[in-house]
């Protein structure tokens, strides 16, 4: 499966990790757009929110749930954070590996931006 997150799971593509356990794992955004921003994933492929199902829901939860620990270890939790997941074409969706963005450090600006 041609999917760069799939490999940076499996470790063909280089990330800086800064989270793992036997399903998730987290890892700096290449093109950081705050001070932290941290990619959350789950290590089985599940496409986009939309195609998620059954257990998925629990490794969802499994997400937030080392979000909050990375938002603690890197600084952010008291100053607040963003845990983002962009779903399909209206969103900007482009890598089609469900993900979360944990975004912080900084006062974030407005939820919804101009398009690009
Ligand atoms: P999306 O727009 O799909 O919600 O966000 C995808 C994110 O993945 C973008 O913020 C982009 O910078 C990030 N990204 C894309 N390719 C790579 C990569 O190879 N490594 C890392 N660390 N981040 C990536
Ligand atoms: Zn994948």
């Amino acid at each position: 499966m041609d999917c760069i997150f799939c490999k940076i799971i499996e470790g063909s593509i280089p990330s800086k990790k800064v989270f793992e356990n036997d399903t998730v794992v987290a890892f700096h955004d290449i093109t950081p757009q705050a001070p932290v921003h941290i990619l959350v994933i789950p290590k089985k492929h599940i496409a986009t929110m939309n195609d998620a199902e059954g257990e998925d829901f629990a490794l969802i939860g499994e997400i937030h749930r080392a979000a909050q620990q990375i938002a603690r270890e890197l600084g952010i939790a008291e100053s607040g954070y963003r845990l983002i997941n962009n779903c399909g074409k209206d969103s900007g969706q482009v890598v089609f590996h469900i993900h979360y963005h944990l975004l912080g450090g900084k006062q974030l600006g407005a939820l919804v931006g101009p398009t690009a």
